[in-house]
């Protein structure tokens, strides 16, 4: 069986790249050891914004009497919550099976497993190939905590398929992922709190946006620890205790359950990657250039494998920029203008360079910011949030970085996105003709 590109991986860079390279006229084969979709269909932005949005519709209905609607007690029927959960999930799958046998992509089941850069293996059989890109995704990364073996911890697997009520929650890692779990299970009625090794919560993201997310979840109830690292877990009667170090001093906290939220790593185990020598960082992510080619001529790898964003989006941009590439058409990536959103209540959204990149990279920006109270949706829409729109420009004014707090800039961010792309500066901005309840 000879093809002329073979994918191992069928996340959102897999299918892609399959359903790109097929509408090309190309032969394609897709690899898929478990479920087509991957991590974002099967275990991670779809399931996490479908309970995400229940949890919105409690909180909104909740929040009612503020806008004049009266509703009685609102009680969340969780096992219906994970049972839409599944059939929104089924169905994008489908989706996406459609897309392939469209587009006439070979589907094989089973763990592939790279020979040599022209050849696959997967359930004994060998597959030949001209181009390779592998799109095996990230796993998540478990720390090596004293006692970690010894008790049972939540991921997100587990927390998304969770229909008990829980009154308690340790959310170990306050980054994208455990923010959206804290999230979720507060709006539960979940006792949360969220321990975080660095001094503050997001990450890469703009840390005033992250503080000003933190107060807005420390009012509703979810407790913050910051700078403080896990240092051994414990079964206790009825839950886990957690101890941990801040200030120096050792602490301690129990609650029903703990979720293990620090991270994901690369999924190369079995892959066969030793064989052809790729080049890849400490953590094994396969280092690419801006092509999505790895060192290896005619192999490329996209989506999570290649830890450059680690957002599904991008694996779907790099997929169409690796069979481009394949194809003889010229693209690249550009990892300047892709936007990530905390899909919180409210949310958070960015793109470009947050303040702290630009101090670390010594480049000299002006910071513009306006409270989301100018905003006309905004307001009209909120009852008792507080939320900011920060943009950065350099000194030529040209925009390099957009961050905002409020419902609902993850619609609105795609402006800014686009504004970043194509290197526009504040005068083009201005000029653009925003509908009115985004053009404050
Ligand atoms: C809880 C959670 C929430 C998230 N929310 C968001 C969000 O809101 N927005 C966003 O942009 N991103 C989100 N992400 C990240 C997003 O899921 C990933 O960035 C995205 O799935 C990466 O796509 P991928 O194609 O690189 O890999 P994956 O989606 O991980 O797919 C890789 C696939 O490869 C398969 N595979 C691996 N090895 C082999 C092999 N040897 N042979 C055959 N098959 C193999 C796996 O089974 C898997 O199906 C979230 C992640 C999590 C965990």
């Amino acid at each position: 069986m000879k093809y002329q590109v073979a994918i191992i991986g069928g996340g959102p860079a897999g299918y892609t790249a399959a359903e790109a390279a097929g509408k090309a006229g190309m032969s394609v084969v897709l690899f898929e050891k478990d479920k087509l979709g991957g991590v974002c269909l099967n275990e991670g932005c779809i399931p996490t914004k479908t309970l995400l949005c229940s949890a919105k519709i409690a909180d909104h209905s909740k929040e009612g009497n503020k806008f004049g609607v009266k509703v009685g007690d609102v009680d969340i029927d969780l096992p219906k919550v994970i049972a839409r959960k599944g059939k929104v999930v089924r169905k994008l799958g489908l989706g996406i099976k459609a897309k392939m046998e469209g587009v006439g992509v070979t589907i094989v089941t089973g763990e592939a497993k790279i020979n040599d850069a022209h050849s696959i293996c997967c359930n004994d059989e060998v597959y030949e190939c001209d181009n390779i890109i592998i799109c095996t995704g990230s796993k998540t990364f478990i720390p090596p905590i004293d006692g970690i073996e010894n008790v049972e911890y939540w991921t997100h697997k587990e927390a998304l398929e969770n229909k008990e009520p829980l009154r308690s929650l340790i959310i170990i890692g306050g980054g994208v992922i455990g923010m959206e779990f804290a999230s979720f299970f507060n709006s539960l009625g979940t006792d949360v709190t969220v321990i975080e090794m660095l001094d503050e919560i997001l990450g890469p993201i703009d840390n005033e946006i992250s503080s000003l997310l933190r107060a807005e979840y420390t009012k509703k109830g979810v407790k913050f620890i910051l700078s403080a690292k896990v240092t051994k877990l414990a079964n206790e009667v009825d839950g886990i205790s957690v101890a941990y170090k801040v200030d120096g001093e050792e602490r301690q906290l129990s609650a029903n359950k703990v979720m293990m939220s620090v991270g994901r790593r690369p999924s190369v185990d079995l892959l066969g990657l030793d064989f052809l020598n790729l080049n890849v960082d400490r953590r094994g992510t396969i280092i690419v250039d801006e092509h999505l080619e790895t060192s290896c001529k005619g192999i490329y790898a996209c989506g999570d494998i290649n830890g450059r964003s680690m957002l599904a989006h991008t694996a779907v941009r790099e997929a169409e920029v690796a069979v481009a590439n394949i194809i003889g058409k010229q693209d690249r990536m550009n990892y300047d203008a892709i936007p990530s959103v905390v899909y919180t209540n409210p949310e958070v959204s960015c793109v470009g360079k947050s303040e702290e990149e630009l101090v670390i990279d010594g480049v000299e920006y002006k910071t513009f910011k306006l409270p989301m109270s100018y905003s006309g949706r905004f307001v009209a829409e909120n009852e008792g949030l507080n939320g900011m729109c920060k943009l950065l420009t350099d000194n030529d004014d040209k925009i390099i970085g957009v961050h905002i707090l409020g419902n609902s800039s993850s619609e609105f961010i795609i402006a800014a996105n686009i504004a970043i792309e194509q290197g526009m500066h504040l005068e083009d901005f201005k000029r653009f003709c925003f509908s009115s309840s985004y053009s404050e």
